[in-house]
């Protein structure tokens, strides 16, 4: 266990994109790219507990451990702005008027959203995962940011293209001036799939499949990387974490590896 950590912290100082804060005792991933002044962005480890409403916890207790994220942030709780996960490739434009949805109670709730565009500042915007992919996008020319929650179905819907497209269509955004970085997820070891899945990832990008004694494993990170430049964004604008969910469990939730677990961690964007 404690090789392993040391092989994590030198990976990350290596790649030297992502780096782990800990405040309190308690650690939280950045990406150095986007916390730059102008944005602050992050994702809880399980250090700061169970962020969702959805899974069964004490509301009180979530709420705690929301609260003690974003104080680490100096963001606030009423700003944050959250979805009702579903897998899907839906996408909402947040202002000013949502503040606070889903902040405090499932029943509010950006309903059936699985990503979040903003051009307002001090909104939050906030998605939750425990292997599936959080994606942030920041925009600096505009300014305006995004966050998704992509998942294998949402990641091969294209939801991350479709996110880009939606920011060029809405927002103008420029994608080679964007900065991009993908978080703690679940990794291609950790993530082997059947023949039929494999083949819906290897039309598109035979590279990010990769076949195994027993099936097939899919980098996922890889392929929404791929579509994010496809998009236009530029490749050394994109910053991977490459800290799995899975092999890192006692840092992070992971349901594939807790079978089911109620754990999820919250990663957050906000424009300053
Ligand atoms: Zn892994």
């Amino acid at each position: 266990m404690a090789t392993n950590k040391l092989l994590r912290d030198e990976d990350m100082i290596k790649a030297n994109t992502w780096s782990c804060v800990t405040g309190a005792g308690l650690k939280k991933y950045q990406a150095l790219s986007l916390n730059n002044g102008a944005v602050i962005q992050a994702v809880s480890s399980r250090d700061y507990g169970n962020m969702a409403l959805h899974t069964g916890d004490q509301p009180e207790q979530v709420i705690f451990n929301r609260k003690l994220f974003l104080d680490s942030l100096y963001l606030n709780l009423e700003n944050l702005v959250t979805a009702e996960q579903i897998h899907s490739t839906n996408i909402q434009i947040v202002d000013k008027s949502h503040l606070g949805a889903g902040a405090l109670s499932l029943q509010t709730a950006l309903s059936k959203t699985d990503a979040l565009i903003t051009a307002e500042r001090g909104v939050v915007l906030g998605i939750l995962t425990a292997d599936c992919l959080p994606i942030f996008i920041y925009d600096p020319m505009t300014p305006a940011i995004a966050i998704i929650h992509a998942g294998w179905r949402g990641t091969i819907a294209e939801i991350s293209r479709l996110t880009m497209d939606r920011m060029i269509h809405d927002f103008k955004t420029d994608p080679g001036n964007c900065q991009v970085a993908i978080g703690p997820s679940i990794c291609s070891a950790c993530f082997e799939v059947s023949s039929e899945v494999a083949d819906l990832f290897g039309k598109v990008n035979s590279e990010t499949v990769i076949p195994t004694e027993s099936g097939f494993e899919v980098d996922l990170s890889g392929f929404n990387s791929y579509l994010l430049q496809h998009a236009g964004v530029k490749p050394e604008h994109i910053d991977i974490a490459n800290l799995c969910t899975g092999c890192h469990n006692e840092d992070f939730f992971s349901y594939r590896i807790e079978k089911g677990t109620k754990g999820r961690m919250m990663g957050i964007i906000s424009l300053q």
